[in-house]
């Protein structure tokens, strides 16, 4: 039988009655689509965020493996209720850990990354006709130590599922329909995009959008992965993800990242140090980087001769070829320009044009650039 994978995040899940919800939304899919479903849960609310905050305050940079330990359960709360409500409903569901679940990283803890597959367990479960539910976001090393995946990473967990077990499609359900030009709390033009290029999402993702994790949307481009970003309770339609859309240099959307860590210093010992607190590198000029730093958890210590130069904001238009279009660059400085926004450094390349601005500005940076930049409703459907 073919089977999907569904992915619910934390806020579908914060509570028993959403528990609930989820299951029957799951038992719907089954009966109507007429297929096996994986579904991989996130933990229910801010509980990641709550057990990281215990480990701050116990320890001042706290172990990475013993960080693991603890922030992997989050999940497996959410998997074993999940599998009661379904049995509830009479539907027979088995709960899995990533590691049960054939999830193998690297060693790296709490970034870790994925790099093998084994889902013949997941595959038994669902000949015997069951719902598998996995704990998202989570692994374990060739060392048998138990991994996390990042922040946001039971995205990640879906599509390599998904790509394993030759899943129909992938579909990530969250409290928001599909994937929007910019965040409507802060463009209330904002609109949900129809259907969007993986490069585009990967841009968007990588540019500080939180709709979608980076190494989901780069293994779902990579291993032809069908996604879908949907809404778990509205009625919304979500947002296709496709391999490739024709380049039109065109903005798709808007987005921002304002928790960025300039590090200024030589860059062996730069790349050194944040790599080992678990830090990603976003840009670079000369001798300054700015890293994206949310998994890099307690107080951090730099080698001499690496300083930390505090936060950073970058705002990022995104659209398929946007960084190789010279008016669009023209387009971008001019309005920032004319707003007095100053901006500290330009980037221009592939499917992104950014700029590292004041934190202060942020908000009315995305909104103007938006409003410049982004073909509106009408515009769009004439392409
Ligand atoms: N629970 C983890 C987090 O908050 C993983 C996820 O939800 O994707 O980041
Ligand atoms: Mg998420």
């Amino acid at each position: 039988m073919p089977c999907v994978v569904q992915k619910y995040g934390g806020s579908s899940v914060s509570d028993l009655d959403k528990i609930r919800q989820v299951a029957l939304r799951i038992a719907r899919t089954r009966e109507e689509k007429g297929v096996g479903v994986v579904a991989v849960v996130s933990a229910m609310g801010h509980t990641t965020q709550q057990l990281i905050s215990l480990a701050e305050e116990v320890a001042v940079q706290p172990d990475r493996r013993e960080l693991d330990m603890l922030i992997s359960v989050g999940e497996r709360i959410t998997m074993a209720l999940l599998a009661m409500a379904l049995g509830e409903l009479g539907v027979p569901a088995r709960s899995l850990t990533g590691s049960q679940s054939g999830i193998i990283t690297d060693e790296n803890h709490a970034a870790a990354r994925v790099v093998a597959v084994r889902p013949d367990r997941i595959q038994r479960h669902l000949d015997a006709g069951e719902v598998v539910i996995v704990a998202g976001f989570q692994g374990v090393s060739r060392e048998r130590e138990i991994t996390t995946l990042g922040r946001g990473g039971s995205d990640t967990t879906a599509v390599v599922l998904a790509a394993a077990l030759g899943a129909r499609w992938c579909e990530i359900c969250s409290d928001v329909d599909g994937v929007w030009s910019a965040d409507p709390r802060v463009v209330p033009e904002a609109r949900r995009i129809d259907e969007m290029g993986l490069d585009e999402a990967l841009a968007l993702a990588r540019g500080g959008a939180k709709v979608l994790f980076e190494d989901a949307v780069r293994y779902a481009r990579d291993e032809d992965v069908q996604i879908l970003a949907s809404s778990t309770f509205g009625p919304g339609a979500g947002t296709r993800l496709v391999p490739a859309r024709p380049s039109s240099a065109r903005p798709v959307g808007v987005t921002s990242d304002d928790q960025l860590r300039a590090v200024r210093g030589p860059s062996v010992q730069v790349v050194e140090a944040m790599t080992a607190a678990g830090a990603r590198l976003r840009r670079r000029r000369d001798d300054l980087w700015l890293w994206d730093t949310r998994n890099a958890h307690g107080r951090w210590v730099l080698p001499d001769g690496v300083v930390d130069e505090g936060t950073a904001a970058v705002v990022t238009v995104v659209g398929s070829g946007v960084g190789e279009q010279p008016s669009l660059l023209v387009g971008a400085e001019d309005i920032l320009q004319r707003a007095g926004i100053d901006v500290r450094a330009w980037w221009a390349s592939g499917d992104a044009v950014s700029a590292w601005i004041g934190e202060e500005r942020v908000a009315e940076a995305v909104a103007l650039l938006h409003r410049g930049l982004v073909p509106a409703e009408g515009e769009a459907a004439t392409r």
